[in-house]
C-alpha cells in the first residue's frame, strides 16, 4: 500500500520504518530539512533501540521527503504524526495537526485516500481535521475533481525506549473512523500485525505468546478518548503509588513491599504501580493537561486526573526538600544527577525531571553536575541555558559532590563501582529518585542511601510548607526565564505551590 507519514519525530519514524519492514511503500514527510537530509544519509535523528537494524533492512520502501506534493498525491493512507504540545494554559497546540491537515487536502489525489490521526488530539479534533482537509482540497481543486478521503483515529501506544517492539508487537491496534471503507483500509494495511503473519526480525524476536493483535474498530470520537483515558490511567497509577510512598515515609513503612502486594493482584497489576520521581516525557503531562482542559470546556472536572498531576509534579520539589532536609541550605553544594533522559533507553528530554530539579537546584544556589549514557549531547544542546555542568563519567561527577540523585534508571547505574565512589564525594550521600539502587549494597559501603518512601525521614521530615513557599518563588521566576519544553512543568510547579 502506498503510505505518507507527515511528521518523521518517534512516533512517525517508528511507524514508518515499521510499515516500510512489512512491504509497504512509504514517504517519509517532514519540514525539518535538517532531518530529512540526515534520514536520505541514514542518519537517525533519534535512538530507539531496533531503529536502527530495521530501518537497514527496510530501505528500500522508505523514501524521505521535504515535498509535500510528491509525498502525499498518490498516498492511498495519509498518517499525521506531528506534535501537539500544551498551550500554557494547557489545551493541546493544534497548530501543527492544522498545518499538516491542510497541505494533505492541497494536495491529495483522485484515489481514495484515508487520512489518519495518529497524533494525540482533544476529543472532536479529528472532525475538525476533516474540515480543514475539505477546505484545502475544495481551494487547490478544480469542481470537477470529487473528494474522496474520510478520516480516521489510529491513537499511538507505543512507549519510547520500546518504539520497535510495541509497534511491531502491541497489545491493541485502536483504529476509530465513521467511514466502514476507511476502517476497511486501515485493517488491511495493518493485517501483518494483526496476524502476526510478517517473519520477525532477528534482533527483535516475536515475544512468547504473541501470536496475534487485537483490533478495536470504533467510531471517531471514541477512539480519540481511548487514548486520553490510557494515558490518564497509566499517570495515576504512579501517582497513586507516588501518594502511599509519602505515608510509607512517615509511618516508617516501605512502599516497595506495598506496592510489590499490590501489584500481585491481577486486577491491579504492578506496571506503572512505581513510586519514584513519578513521570515525565512528551506524553503523560501534556496530554493529562489537555484532557483536564478538554473536559472543562464540555462542563466536566477531571478530579482525579487533576489529583494525579498535583502528585506528580510535587515530587520534583520533595526530591529538592529532602535534599535540602539532608544537607541544609544547597547554597555552594555540588548535586550530581544520574540520568537526565525521561526515562532509560531513551535521549528525549521533553518534561524531564532532571531537567526541572536542575533548575531547582540551580536557583538554590547548587552547583548541578549531570551524566547520562545517551542523551548528553541533546542536553547539551536543548538544556545549554540551565547551567549545568555535563561530565563525561560519574566518577567526574561525584569528585567532591556533596550529593549524587538517581534520576534515570538506566541499568548501567545499578552496576556502578561505587567503592570507587565513596572516597571522591565530600558527603557520601545518595538519593535514589527511583528505588532503583541497591540500598542495601551501598549502605554497606558506608554512603548514606535514602529511597523514595522508604520510611526514613519520620524524624527529619522537610519542612514542605517552608519549602512549597519558597519554590512558589523560584516557579516565578523559573516561568518567566523558560519557555519551550520548561513551560509546562513550571507552571505545574506554580500550580502546586500556591494551593
Ligand atoms: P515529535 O516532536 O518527535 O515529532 C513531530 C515531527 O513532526 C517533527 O519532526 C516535526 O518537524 C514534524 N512536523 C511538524 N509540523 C509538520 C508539518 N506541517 N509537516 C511535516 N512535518 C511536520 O513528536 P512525537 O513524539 O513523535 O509525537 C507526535 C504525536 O504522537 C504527538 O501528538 C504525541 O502526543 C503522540 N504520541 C507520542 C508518543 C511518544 O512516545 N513520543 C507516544 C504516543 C503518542
Amino acid at each position: 500500500m502506498k503510505v505518507c507519514i507527515i511528521g518523521t519525530g518517534y512516533v512517525g519514524l517508528s511507524t514508518g520504518v515499521c510499515l516500510a519492514f512489512l512491504g509497504h511503500q512509504v514517504h517519509c514527510l517532514d519540514v525539518n530539512e535538517q532531518k530529512i537530509a540526515g534520514l536520505r544519509k541514514g542518519v537517525l535523528p533519534i535512538y530507539e533501540p531496533g531503529l536502527a537494524e530495521l530501518f537497514e533492512c527496510s530501505t528500500k520502501n522508505l523514501t524521505f521527503t521535504t515535498d509535500a506534493a510528491s509525498a502525499i498525491h498518490d498516498a492511498e493512507v495519509v498518517f499525521i504524526t506531528v506534535g501537539t504540545p500544551s498551550l500554557p494554559d494547557g489545551h493541546a497546540d493544534l497548530q501543527y495537526i492544522q498545518a499538516a491537515a491542510e497541505m494533505t487536502g492541497l494536495h491529495l489525489g483522485r484515489q481514495f485516500a484515508v487520512v489518519v490521526n495518529k497524533s494525540t488530539v482533544p476529543v472532536g479534533t479529528n472532525r475538525t481535521v476533516e474540515g480543514w482537509v475539505s477546505e484545502a482540497f475544495e481551494k487547490s481543486h478544480t469542481s470537477n475533481v470529487r473528494k474522496n478521503f474520510a478520516v480516521a483515529s489510529n491513537p499511538e501506544f507505543l512507549r519510547q525506549g520500546s518504539a520497535i517492539h510495541d509497534s511491531l508487537y502491541a497489545d491493541r491496534i485502536v483504529i476509530g473512523s465513521d467511514n466502514p471503507a476507511a476502517l476497511q483500509k486501515l485493517q488491511d494495511l495493518y493485517a501483518p500485525l494483526i496476524q502476526q503473519s510478517f517473519q520477525s526480525p532477528e534482533f527483535l524476536p516475536r515475544p512468547a505468546g504473541c501470536k496475534s493483535v487485537p483490533v478495536v474498530a470504533t467510531d471517531l470520537t471514541s477512539a480519540e478518548i481511548i487514548k486520553y483515558a490510557a494515558n490518564a490511567f497509566l499517570a495515576l497509577k504512579i501517582s497513586f503509588a507516588n501518594e502511599m510512598a509519602e505515608l510509607a515515609e512517615v509511618v516508617n513503612a516501605d512502599i516497595t513491599h506495598v506496592i510489590q502486594g499490590m501489584g500481585m493482584d491481577r486486577r491491579i497489576g504492578s506496571q506503572f504501580l512505581q513510586a519514584g520521581l513519578g513521570w515525565g516525557g512528551s506524553c503523560f503531562g501534556k496530554d493529562t493537561a489537555a484532557l483536564v482542559s478538554t473536559a472543562q470546556d464540555n462542563g466536566v472536572e477531571m478530579k482525579i486526573v487533576s489529583a494525579a498531576r498535583h502528585v506528580n509534579y510535587s515530587q520534583r520539589e520533595r526530591l529538592v526538600a529532602r535534599l535540602v532536609g539532608e544537607l541544609g541550605s544547597l547554597r555552594g553544594k555540588t548535586i550530581g544527577l544520574l540520568g537526565l533522559a525521561f526515562k532509560p533507553n531513551t535521549d528525549d528530554l521533553r518534561d524531564a525531571p532532571a531537567l526541572d530539579i536542575a533548575r531547582r537546584l540551580v536557583n538554590r544556589g547548587a552547583i548541578v553536575r549531570a551524566h547520562d549514557p545517551i542523551a548528553m549531547d541533546r542536553a547539551r544542546r536543548e538544556a545549554a541555558g540551565l547551567g549545568i555542568q555535563f561530565c563525561e563519567s560519574v566518577e567526574e561527577m561525584a569528585d567532591s559532590a556533596d550529593a549524587l540523585l538517581l534520576v534515570t534508571e538506566w541499568p548501567e547505574y545499578r552496576n556502578l563501582a561505587w567503592e570507587n565512589l565513596l572516597n571522591r564525594m565530600s558527603t557520601p550521600l545518595v538519593l535514589d529518585g527511583r528505588n532503583f539502587l541497591n540500598g542495601k549494597m551501598l549502605q554497606s559501603l558506608g554512603f548514606q542511601y535514602c529511597g523514595i518512601g522508604k520510611g526514613q525521614i519520620a524524624d527529619k521530615r522537610p519542612d514542605m510548607a517552608r519549602i512549597s513557599a519558597e519554590e512558589a518563588i523560584l516557579a516565578r521566576q523559573m516561568t518567566l526565564h523558560n519557555r519551550g519544553h520548561f513551560a509546562w512543568a513550571s507552571a505545574g510547579a506554580i500550580q502546586l505551590s500556591v494551593k
